[in-house]
């Protein structure tokens, strides 16, 4: 009988006749681990421990106390799912089904109106019955023709065994229905009590949009109960920090994929919150030796051809408009050709440098539609950009200089959960960068260099960098758990090549500058998106869109005087309004908490007669009375301080 050789974790090695199965491996070694089986992973890949060995390889016996064992735990969980699916709903067609960190997830199909997330619990109750009534899974092997027909009417699963190489397809027999096995599961469905069924969304047929869009039904599962309730607990977190599902109670923007998607309207409060951050970082800028200046969005596309944006960067662009006369006008995809085109409106002299370009630039990047998350990822954006051109020399201290800034900023918001990522070329990929090993060594060690110099922890990431040079990278994590690039400092010798840049040195001599690319608080979009999600909605006074809200106990008698204080606020630039509707009070005070509003002030008979304010600060459970004068100072010196609530 023909051998194949399996090398354990260990490293020790033992020959087995070819045709054994990993749950026979497992009673080899001892019977107590063959119990605790729940799968093999065979070189990296899970396998049923009924599967029969055919090949060497290194295998290792998963167990459910590990990563592993958790995976077949969600795999196992998907396979009961599509079982109970299937035969809930006569004549689904199921897609994918898969596991991961997150969870597990089915694709379905139905003909006329899907399976919606009310359906879920109904569906969990009937995984529970069948995990109660009968835990077995049967593993039955099919041959191709027989696998057709079982699966006959489901152009999903006939295109998954059509793909199959194999001559006998695995199903699994779950509940007395059989489903195509597209995953691992554990030979009983005992130790699955402890799952939920999340939600459903939609999901294309092998992720592409020209399929037919499917729908998901997520869930996850845990091997305890105290894991599963720690998890559901973390994502209703989540979800009440999800800017998407704040923007929308705030009233803050909205997006309509029906007029564009990823691209964002912005509401008046939304707005406030933003031009309160491009007036403040203008301010910060402008008080750090930058120069803004206004650029425009459309340029003739030789422009982008000269940058090399057209040849290392059309993917992310919009298609150029031809226009009469058979000139094409691009869309930016980033400022620097325009900032570009000021450093080189004037001759420039050493004296000048280092040059600090800025400006609030609008930029649009044909994002793919599946990456487009709400203000996080857009296809309008208006990047906080600058760029800095200096003499070879001044690049270590014009970077220190700017990641001083930034560290500043991020104070002034209160930022403190952010790591550093040094991110560069990908060698081997020519398509994307500029092919100069040596310029590529170069700026890559100066950055590294500066960020060693400055003693800050960082990872390095390849293939990361922009296509003209290496960035620090400023990561941030989403309320989602994805990790997004906040601000970005980036080394530059390639633009400055390619557009031929000069400044007149002290010796009276051409020279070239080098360019540093920074956006400190990254586009308006993100950084709005990424405030909503740290404040939970509850912003600092300075950036809240309605900073006072001032209730009035009887708008007859005590209305007078609630304009006249808002008046007063007004005049200061602070944002307040009176709530002039006729509800109950307890009502009203509680709207302005829902609305996360600061500072609410009620005001009357006392107050009206005394000159003084009824204070209650967000978040405070208690009011206080105080001297309107004294309110006055307490606010503004809350605005100017950018002092976090
Ligand atoms: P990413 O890797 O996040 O796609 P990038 O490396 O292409 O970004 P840059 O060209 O460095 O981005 O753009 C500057 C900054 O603009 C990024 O650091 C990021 O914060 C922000 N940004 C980039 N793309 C988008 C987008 N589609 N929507 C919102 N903000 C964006
Ligand atoms: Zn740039």
């Amino acid at each position: 009988m023909a051998q194949i050789t399996l090398e354990f974790p260990d490293g020790r090695t033992q020959a087995f006749n070819s045709g054994i199965t990993v749950a026979e491996v497992a009673k080899s070694i001892s019977v107590s681990l063959a119990k605790k089986a729940v799968a093999g992973k065979l070189d990296e890949k899970l396998v049923d421990v009924r599967e029969p060995l055919l090949t060497d390889g290194k295998l290792e016996i998963v167990t459910a106390d590990s990563n592993d064992g958790l995976m077949v735990l969600r795999q196992s969980a998907a396979q009961l799912l599509a079982a109970v699916v299937k035969r809930e709903f006569a004549g689904v067609r199921l897609g994918r089904l898969a596991a991961d960190e997150d969870g597990f997830y089915v694709d379905t199909e139905k003909d006329e109106r899907q399976i919606s997330a009310d359906e879920l619990d109904g569906l969990a109750a009937q995984m529970q019955r069948v995990i109660r009534d009968n835990a077995v899974v049967n593993r039955v092997m099919l041959n191709k023709a027989d696998a057709l027909t079982e699966v006959s009417g489901d152009r999903y699963q006939t295109e998954l065994v059509e793909a199959e190489a194999a001559d006998e397809i695995p199903f699994y027999e779950i509940g007395g229905q059989l489903v195509l096995a597209q995953v691992v599961a554990a030979p009983s469905l005992k130790a699955l009590k402890h799952f939920k069924l999340l939600s459903v969304a939609g999901a294309y047929w092998e992720g592409k949009s020209s399929n037919p869009m499917l729908q998901r039904l997520y869930g996850t599962s845990f091997y305890k109960a105290t894991d599963l309730e720690a998890d559901l607990q973390k994502r209703q977190e989540a979800r009440e920090r999800d800017h998407r599902v704040i923007g929308n109670n705030l009233d803050l923007f909205f997006v309509d994929p029906k007029v564009g998607a990823g691209l964002p309207y912005w509401m008046p409060n939304g707005a406030t919150i933003r031009r309160t951050i491009e007036r403040y970082i203008v301010d910060k800028e402008l008080a750090n030796g930058y120069e803004h200046v206004y650029t425009p969005v459309l340029a003739n596309l030789d422009l982008y051809k000269q940058s090399g944006h057209w040849e290392h960067y059309r993917e992310d662009m919009f298609p150029p408009m031809e226009m009469d006369d058979d000139e094409m006008l691009e869309l930016r995809p980033m400022n620097c050709p325009s900032h570009i085109q000021i450093y080189n409106h004037h001759i420039r002299s050493y004296r000048e440098l280092p040059l600090r370009i800025a400006e609030l630039g609008m930029m649009h990047r044909y994002e793919k539609s599946g990456a487009l998350s709400g203000l996080q990822r857009v296809r309008e954006m208006t990047l906080n950009d600058g760029h800095t051109f200096v003499a070879p020399e001044q690049i270590q201290e014009e970077f220190k200089r700017i990641l001083n800034l930034m560290m500043d900023v991020y104070h002034d918001f209160d930022i403190d959960n952010y790591t550093f990522r040094l991110s560069y070329r990908d060698p081997k990929n020519t398509e994307k960068y500029f092919d100069d090993d040596e310029m590529w060594n170069k700026a890559q060690s100066m950055l590294k260099g500066a960020m060693d110099e400055l003693g800050l922890d960082y990872v390095e990431a390849e293939g990361e960098a922009a296509f003209y040079g290496p960035k620090l990278d400023v990561q941030t994590k989403t309320a989602l758990g994805n990790e997004e690039t906040l601000s970005t400092i980036q080394l530059d010798f390639m633009l400055p090549a390619r557009f031929d840049l000069h400044y007149v040195g002290e010796d009276g001599q051409e020279h070239r500058p080098v360019m540093i690319h920074r956006g400190l608080v990254s586009t308006m979009e993100r950084f709005t998106a990424y405030l909503i999600e740290i404040y939970k909605g509850a912003f600092p006074t300075w950036l809240a869109p309605k900073q006072v809200q001032i209730i009035p106990v009887s708008e007859a008698k005590h209305g007078p005087y609630a304009h006249q204080i808002n008046e007063q606020l007004r005049a200061l630039h602070v944002r307040s309004a009176v709530d002039e509707r006729s509800e109950k009070m307890g009502y009203l005070i509680r709207d302005a908490q829902t609305h996360k509003i600061p500072y609410t002030i009620v005001v009357g008979d006392d107050e009206v007669q005394n000159h003084t304010v009824s204070v209650r600060k967000y978040g405070e459970e208690d009011s206080r009375e105080l001297p309107m004068d004294d309110f006055q100072v307490e606010i503004m010196h809350d605005i100017s301080t950018y002092s976090r609530n």
